[in-house]
């Protein structure tokens, strides 16, 4: 027997309600019954999101609502700064050359926060660039990033501040609203509790002015047909409504504990997290770790290929790897989501195992213990 424990970064765990929510009958999409969960659906978001901006809902994975925010906001031949610090943000600036607009690169080495001064400096260098993207957790190196900081800072200029939240919402602190942050994007499977599929876009004011300057080239993404159709909690295509379904039973479990405990839930387990890893004797990547996950690298001598496969073949706990430039240097750990303490002391005492039997020395309990003081002091 080998019980399955998603410990990724996104897919993770679905809770059985949500499941079984999916699972029924299939009801019409413009059906009164359907139209009902929608606007509860959106309400949810808002306060999961901390903001009153309206809220599109997308069947897409994440991606697509990055995109939708690139090819709205932003005409091309115009200007936008991408704050490329990983892998998924370096995608704003694909997303951009796609689109005909200019990206001003602000590179910060992997596994860093951005400086908020350096975003301060590029806008005053550009003062015509009509949007900030930036990311509030960087999944590929697991790096949470000032976003409250650099919403201020963009604040004060014309441009509007885009934040890829997909790995964060959920898992760290995210208000939308005081944040400044202008377009919030999100995905269903990371910290939602839910399987992938949808997608989620809160517009501010200042964002919608951009986006009804111009004639995006998109279709399937136009917001400004989402947003006409959403005055009527509706879609302007067939919407994923059973996962919308789904998601309607996964907010009222956030609503239920409440977004602020589970911000804190999600801090203590990345403490621990860490607390254990570092008892191994194992570096963390991150200096500024993002809360739904741990990322460590792998140890000289080791491989990340036969650390996970041993963590899958003898516990069934799914790790992964690196991306890109990082292949094979680290291994990114998810708890988040529907995931709580117990589940990251389990995933410490199986790493302590599975590290014994490649050789590398590890004293019994000591990662579990480290996690254990820090669970047993906060
Ligand atoms: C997962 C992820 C994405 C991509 O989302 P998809 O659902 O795979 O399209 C983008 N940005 C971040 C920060 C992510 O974690």
């Amino acid at each position: 027997m080998k019980k399955p424990r998603l410990m990724t970064p996104g897919p993770s765990p679905v809770p059985a309600d949500v499941l079984l929510e999916i699972a029924k009958p299939l009801i019409h999409h413009r059906s009164p019954e359907a139209v009902a969960i929608v606007v509860e659906v959106v309400a949810g978001l808002k306060y999961v999101f901390q903001t009153r901006n309206e809220i599109l809902i997308l069947a897409s994975s994440g991606t697509g609502s990055m995109e939708a925010a690139v090819v709205n906001t932003v005409p091309a031949g115009s200007k936008a700064i991408v704050l490329d610090a990983g892998w998924f943000s370096s995608r704003w600036g694909v997303l951009c050359k796609t689109f005909g607009v200019e990206p001003i690169v602000i590179p910060t080495e992997w596994g860093q926060p951005v400086d908020p001064e350096r975003v301060a400096a590029a806008l005053r260098e550009h003062p015509d660039t009509e949007a900030v993207f930036g990311t509030l957790s960087e999944t590929s190196t697991g790096t949470g990033h000032p976003v409250e900081a650099i919403g201020r800072v963009v604040a004060s200029s014309s441009a509007i501040f885009v934040v890829d939240g997909i790995s964060g919402v959920g898992a760290m602190e995210c208000r939308t609203d005081d944040w400044g942050v202008d377009v919030l994007c999100v995905g269903s499977q990371k910290a939602l509790m839910m399987p992938p599929g949808l997608a989620f876009l809160a517009v501010s004011p200042k964002a919608w002015a951009k986006i009804d300057a111009f004639d995006s080239p998109s279709y399937y993404f136009n917001l400004k047909l989402a947003r006409k159709s959403m005055k009527d909690f509706a879609t302007p295509f067939t919407p994923a409504h059973t996962l919308i379904a789904g998601l309607k039973v996964a907010l009222d479990q956030v609503q239920a504990e409440g977004i602020e405990a589970v911000w804190e839930r999600h801090r203590r387990m990345s403490l621990a997290c860490q607390a254990g890893v570092l008892a191994l004797g194992l570096e963390l990547f991150s200096s500024r770790p993002a809360e739904g996950m741990t990322v460590f690298r792998v140890p000289d001598g080791l491989k990340d290929s036969a650390i996970r496969a041993g963590l899958s073949d003898r516990f069934g706990i799914t790790t992964i790897g690196g991306q890109d430039r990082l292949k094979g240097q680290i291994i990114r750990v998810g708890h988040m989501g529907y995931m709580d303490e117990i589940d990251v002391v389990a995933g410490l005492a199986g790493l302590e195992m599975v590290l014994n039997d490649l050789g590398y020395p590890v004293e019994p309990g000591s990662a579990v213990a480290a996690a254990q003081r820090v669970l047993m002091s906060l």
